[in-house]
C-alpha cells in the first residue's frame, strides 16, 4: 500500500493506492464522520463491488444508490435519482458519500456531495484506471448538458481517494490501455524518469501486476496532485494536463462520443501534439518515436482516423484564421518531461501537423 498527499491546505487530502483497499474499512473509516454513509455505484460496478465495500463498513448505515451505466447518464435526471435516494432515506449534513465507479459515476457523486444540503464529505473509490490516475484526483465534478460536455459542475475536494488495484481484473482491456494513454501522459508533460520506468513496465502494467500498478498510479496522482496543488482552479499550468486533448476532442466529435475511448483519442492527439512539438524543433524526432512505440506497446492508437481531413481537424478545434492568431492554445512539448501551453507558433506549422500520413 502506498499513501500520498494532495496538498490544498484546509481541503488536503490522502490517496491510499493498494491491492485489496475496499475490503479494508481500516484506511477509509476515518474519514466517514457520521454514521451515515450512501454509496452511489452503477449496475455494472455494483454486483462486482458493492458487497465487499457494504462488508468493510461497519457500525454505518449505508444506503446503496445504483445509477444505471453509461456517459449518455450522466446528466440532470440521473443526478437528480442521487437526491432522490438521499432524501428518501432522510440522510442529513452528516453523510458520507462515496463514489464507487469509473469517472462518470466519480463525477456525479462529487456534484451531488457538493449540492447536497450545501455540501457533505465524500470520498473517492475510483475503479477504472482513468478514474485512479485523472478524474478522482483534483475536485472537478459535474455532469453533462446537451449542449456541452461537463458544461454543470463545481470544483469540490474529497475527503480521501481509496484506490484497490484489484478492481482493476474486471475491466475490459481497451478501458485499462485508455487508461494508460493519461499514465503516459504524465510521464511526458512532467516526469522523464517515469516514461523510462514505463517503457519496462508497460507489459506488466496490462498483466495488472499489482505491485508495478500500484507504483505507476502512485507517480500519476503524484504529478496531478502537484499540478492541481500549483493551480487548483485551472488559471494557468493546470492546462498541461491537457496534453494531446485538443486534437484527441476532435477525433471524439468528428467521429461520435463513444466511438474511441478518450484515452484512445488522447493517444491519437499526443501524437500530434509531438508531431507538432518536432517541427517546432523542440523535440528530436527520436523522442517522437520513442513515446510512440510506447503508446503502441500500451494497446493505444497512434494513427488519428484514416478518414479526418485537416479541415475536420480545424473545423472541431473551432479553429478560423482569426482565432488561430490570437488565442488556440495547444500543450506542447519543450521537451521529454516539460510541457508548455502556448498559442505562439506559425499556422502553417499547425496544418503541416493536421496534414501528415501518420500511417
Ligand atoms: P466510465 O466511468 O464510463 O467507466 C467505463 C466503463 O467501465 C463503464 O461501463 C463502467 O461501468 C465500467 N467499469 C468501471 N469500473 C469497472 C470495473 N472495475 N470492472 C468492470 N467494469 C468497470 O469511464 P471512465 O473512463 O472511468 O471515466 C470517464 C468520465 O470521467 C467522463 O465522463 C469524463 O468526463 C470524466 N473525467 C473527469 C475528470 C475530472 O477531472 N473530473 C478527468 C477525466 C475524465
Ligand atoms: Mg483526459
Amino acid at each position: 500500500m502506498q499513501t500520498l498527499e494532495v496538498d490544498l491546505g484546509e481541503r488536503s487530502y490522502p490517496i491510499h493506492i493498494g491491492d485489496q483497499l475496499l475490503s479494508r474499512g481500516e484506511f477509509f473509516r476515518e474519514h466517514i464522520g457520521g454514521k451515515q454513509v450512501a454509496i452511489v455505484t452503477n449496475e455494472t460496478i455494483a454486483p462486482l463491488y458493492l458487497d465487499r465495500l457494504v462488508d468493510a463498513l461497519v457500525g454505518v448505515t449505508v444506503t446503496p444508490i445504483v445509477l444505471p451505466d453509461g456517459e449518455a447518464y450522466k446528466n440532470w435526471q440521473t443526478l437528480n435519482l442521487i437526491f432522490d435516494a438521499l432524501l428518501t432515506a432522510r440522510l442529513d449534513r452528516k453523510v458520507t458519500i462515496i463514489a464507487l465507479g469509473g469517472g462518470v459515476v466519480g463525477d456525479m457523486a462529487g456534484f451531488a456531495a457538493a449540492c447536497y444540503q450545501r455540501g457533505v464529505e465524500f470520498i473517492q473509490m475510483p475503479t477504472t484506471l482513468l478514474s485512479q490516475v485523472d478524474s478522482s484526483v483534483g475536485g472537478k465534478t459535474g455532469i453533462n448538458h446537451p449542449l456541452g460536455k461537463n458544461m454543470i459542475g463545481a470544483f469540490y475536494q474529497p475527503q480521501a481517494v481509496i484506490i484497490d488495484t484489484s478492481t482493476l481484473s474486471t475491466l475490459p482491456p481497451r478501458e485499462l490501455s485508455a487508461g494508460l494513454a493519461e499514465v503516459i501522459k504524465y510521464g511526458l508533460i512532467c516526469d522523464e524518469p517515469f516514461l523510462g520506468w514505463l517503457e519496462e513496465h508497460v507489459q506488466a502494467l496490462r498483466s495488472l501486476d499489482a505491485a508495478v500498478l500500484t507504483e505507476a498510479i502512485r507517480r500519476s496522482c503524484a504529478a496531478k496532485a502537484k499540478v492541481v496543488g500549483a493551480d487548483e482552479r485551472e488559471s494557468g499550468i493546470r492546462a498541461i494536463l491537457n496534453l494531446g486533448h485538443t486534437f484527441g476532442h476532435a477525433i471524439e466529435t468528428h467521429q461520435g462520443y463513444g466511438v474511441w475511448l478518450h484515452g484512445e483519442a488522447v493517444s491519437a492527439g499526443m501524437v500530434m501534439a509531438l508531431e507538432m512539438s518536432c517541427r517546432l524543433g523542440w523535440l528530436p524526432a527520436s523522442d517522437r518515436d520513442r513515446a510512440v512505440s510506447l503508446l503502441a506497446r500500451a494497446g493505444l492508437p497512434v494513427t488519428p482516423p484514416a478518414d479526418m481531413t485537416s479541415e475536420d481537424f480545424l473545423r472541431h478545434m473551432a479553429v478560423d484564421k482569426k482565432v488561430i492568431n490570437g488565442q488556440l492554445r495547444l500543450v506542447l512539448l519543450k521537451r521529454l518531461g516539460e510541457a508548455v501551453v502556448t498559442a505562439d507558433f506559425p499556422r502553417e506549422v499547425l496544418e503541416a501537423t493536421l496534414r501528415v500520413d501518420y500511417d
